[in-house]
């Protein structure tokens, strides 16, 4: 993988090769009248840091407690 490659391609991410525990909450904001939620991921092709923006539609119980431990990744 060249170093262009990795600096011109877009990232296309996929569920597939993300994982939960690599992740990282980089902020959580009120952005217009939403909840933001900016969280920190590996690109699994290019192996740069991420930022995903997401927004916040729906809370509920979480049924668990933080910090979440190594066993809730199973
Ligand atoms: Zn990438």
């Amino acid at each position: 993988m060249t170093y262009d490659y990795a600096r011109d391609h877009e990232h296309e991410l996929s569920a597939e090769y993300l994982y939960a525990s690599d992740a990282e909450v980089l902020g959580i904001y009120d952005s217009d009248d939403a909840l933001q939620v900016d969280v920190a991921v590996i690109c699994p092709e290019c192996s740069e840091t991420l930022r995903l923006e997401a927004t916040v539609d729906k809370v509920t119980s979480s049924g668990t407690e933080l910090p979440l431990d190594e066993d809730y990744y199973d």
